[in-house]
């Protein structure tokens, strides 16, 4: 003989369940299906996610960037101080009157305003372009995975 311990009883024993159990078993069927079906859609979901989704940081031109995936977007793609792990800020309005280069200056406040990167050719939407490029060529050669051993 099973002895069911004393909350299975007064769990069971609660109106709602003795409701369902005696009256209608057909909802507790139609209920344990659903939750089964459910169940198989997330296990079919995950085990048919991509690879490189588990791919969410590296250290692209000398930074740490960090990002997260939205179905095959990249989004939230920052850089972060190599030194302190804070998120950077960026100043792009640095226009050099000479050679008319434009760069984006990447600073850690957090580190006495040092530039820990400064990536030449555009403002900050072109570093990022930049950045989210050099992250999709990584997965198209499978370079990327050396940076999920890294992570
Ligand atoms: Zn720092």
């Amino acid at each position: 003989m099973i002895t069911v311990p004393a909350y299975i009883n007064t769990i069971i024993d609660t109106p709602v369940i003795q409701y369902l159990l005696h009256e209608r078993p057909i909802f507790l069927a139609f209920g344990l299906a659903l939750m089964v079906i459910i169940g198989i859609f997330f296990l079919i979901k995950r085990l048919t996610r991509a690879k490189y989704f588990a791919y969410k940081a590296d250290v692209i031109y000398d930074l740490p960037w960090r990002w997260n995936w939205k179905k095959n977007t990249i989004c939230n793609l920052w850089c972060y101080c190599p030194k302190c792990h804070q998120a950077l800020v960026y100043d792009d309005t640095n226009h050099n009157a000479i050679s008319d280069l434009t760069k984006t200056d990447f600073i850690c406040e957090h580190c006495d305003s040092q530039i820990m990167a400064s990536i030449k050719g555009g403002n900050k939407q072109f570093v990022i372009n930049l950045v989210q490029w050099e992250i999709r060529k990584k997965i198209q050669t499978g370079t990327y995975q050396s940076a999920l051993l890294k992570t």
